[in-house]
């Protein structure tokens, strides 16, 4: 059978130890993986990227960092300790199964929305059994996704957070404060979240601790149409899914969606999204995924339909990414109205609004809430390039900015005086500050091999001719075409290239 495009990235993956199971030697843990070297490269200058692009352009945007154990009435407040559970039946073997997923994979009907009882009859209907063993499967039930402790003694119960927000809307009033911030305030956090899945699964799409990168956009509820990014990103074009599409297509018990294209401008205009702020979200999130290396074509905002969103939301449009194994939520995008500052207060009996010219205001909030690893996924699977004729090997095309290093330095033949002068150039662009890789080792096909599948863009290579005319092949990994340059013109080439990289 042929190797799932998924299979064949985890191979690479697995090789060049980019992510591999966490606790391999113990037959691993099921959805914890760990990242190696060039993994943990790659995630890092994704964070950079996104830190850069969501963070540092603004100048009402903080960050904060904070802890992923909270105390339980912070989940009581957000609704987590209630609510967020996700529909499982177990089968007379102790295999838990998520039902909604198996409900819409098998019988392709849309499951959000339904109640335990509604799911079990549809269970029963259609004779679906446990796909672990083909058991028949018992009731459906609600299993709670957050992993539970306790601190400092038992009856103090904790929890891990499931999500970056609760911190920050815990810390709203004192960042405002401290920041003597007016409205719109944004406060990023970027950490690690947990979840209990029921099935973790497909490499790290589905995974018990991630990263989230999250911003709360703190708005005045009057000025929601009055977006200050507005007049940069207005052109920026947004392939929509609107609910109509969905519905249509749920009439025809389809789940392939049309796409809408409009601007930024437009979907404020038409009532497409529900506010200007909102239109401008997702045109900034539109403009940074392509330069990850993922094409337009394969991004769309769906708008999430009622039964899958809360009764408090003002309009949730979820960033999807077309993957080999479907389109895949990568973005949460939320207007959540007051509600969390709200449940805060009423919970902790706290005052969190804030006094705008002697009024008291409960800021609106938009949530854009990325995930590291599922979006990392997402460019290891778009920028996979297999083998082919003109090159017998497979690799990644990473775009400049997210590749793990800059360049491989290889003297071509194991003689001490092209070693040598290997050496040198590479210890001169460490100091230029450039992530450069030094590899002697092996025919110099299979070091190019090994530089193109961890994506590195460009192998600098000493031969006998540098001996005779100070000279070196630059080679490009797009390309793989070599140009001669001079020696030590060779480390600021690279520089140029690295300042290049910034969006
Ligand atoms: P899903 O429906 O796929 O479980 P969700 O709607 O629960 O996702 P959100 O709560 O909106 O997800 O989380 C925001 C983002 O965090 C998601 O878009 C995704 O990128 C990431 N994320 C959520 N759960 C996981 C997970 N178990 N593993 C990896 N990433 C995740």
């Amino acid at each position: 059978m042929a190797k799932s495009l998924l299979d064949s990235v985890m191979t690479i993956c697995l090789r060049r130890g980019i992510l591999f199971p966490t606790a391999e030697v113990y037959g691993g843990l099921a959805g914890f993986y760990d990242f190696g070297p060039v993994g943990t490269r790659l995630r890092n200058n994704l964070i950079r990227l996104w830190r850069q692009h969501f963070i540092e352009s603004q100048d009402f945007v903080y960050e904060m960092s904070g802890t992923t154990l909270l105390p339980a009435p912070v989940f009581k407040a957000s609704g987590h300790l209630d609510h967020f559970t996700d529909p499982s039946a177990e089968c007379p073997r102790g295999h838990i199964t998520r039902i909604d997923q198996l409900i819409e994979e098998k019988l392709k009907i849309q499951a959000e929305g339904k109640s335990n009882t509604e799911l079990s009859e549809i269970v029963r209907k259609g004779k679906l059994r446990c796909p672990v063993c083909g058991d028949f499967l018992g009731d459906v039930k609600s299993f709670g996704l957050m992993f539970g402790t306790s601190v400092g003694g038992e009856r103090r119960q904790a929890f891990l957070r499931p999500e970056t927000a609760q911190n920050i809307f815990l810390a709203f009033k004192r960042i405002q404060t401290a920041t003597r911030s007016k409205l719109p305030l944004g406060v990023a956090q970027i950490g690690k979240s947990y979840r209990n899945e029921i099935s973790p699964r497909q490499s790290v799409v589905r995974v018990r601790e991630f990263g989230q990168m999250e911003i709360e956009y703190f708005i005045n509820p009057d000025n929601l149409n009055e977006c200050p990014l507005f007049s940069d990103l207005k052109n920026v074009q947004l392939p929509i899914v609107t609910q109509k599409v969905q519905q249509e297509a749920a009439e025809k018990e389809s789940t392939e969606y049309s796409t809408k294209l409009v601007t930024v401008e437009e979907a404020f205009n038409k009532g497409i999204v529900p506010n200007q702020w909102m239109a401008c979200i997702l045109g900034n999130e539109m403009k940074f995924i392509p330069q990850l290396g993922i094409p337009k074509e394969v991004i769309r905002f769906r708008h999430m339909r009622p039964e899958e969103t809360p009764h408090y939301s003002g309009g949730n449009f979820d960033l999807e990414i077309k993957l080999s194994i479907g389109w895949k939520e990568v973005i949460g995008n939320a207007y959540r109205r007051d509600h969390d500052l709200q449940a805060h207060m009423k919970e902790s009996q706290k005052d969190l609004s804030i006094d705008i010219e002697g009024t008291k205001v409960i800021p609106h909030v938009i949530e854009p809430s990325f995930g590291i690893e599922r979006l990392l996924y997402c460019i290891l699977e778009h920028t996979y390039r297999p083998k082919d004729e003109s090159r017998g090997w497979t690799w990644f095309q990473f775009p400049l900015h997210l590749a793990p290093y800059e360049a491989v330095f290889l003297p071509l033949l194991q003689r001490p005086e092209l070693e040598e002068i290997a050496r040198q150039l590479y210890e001169k662009s460490r100091l230029l500050n450039l992530s450069v890789l030094y590899d002697e080792r092996g025919r110099i096909g299979r070091r190019y091999a090994r530089a193109d599948e961890i994506g590195i863009p460009f192998a600098v290579t000493i031969d006998p001719q540098t001996l005779e005319d100070n000279t070196a092949t630059l080679r490009s990994r797009d390309t793989a075409e070599q140009i001669r340059h001079q020696l030590e013109d060779i480390p600021s080439l690279l520089q140029e290239r690295k300042q290049r990289k910034g969006f």
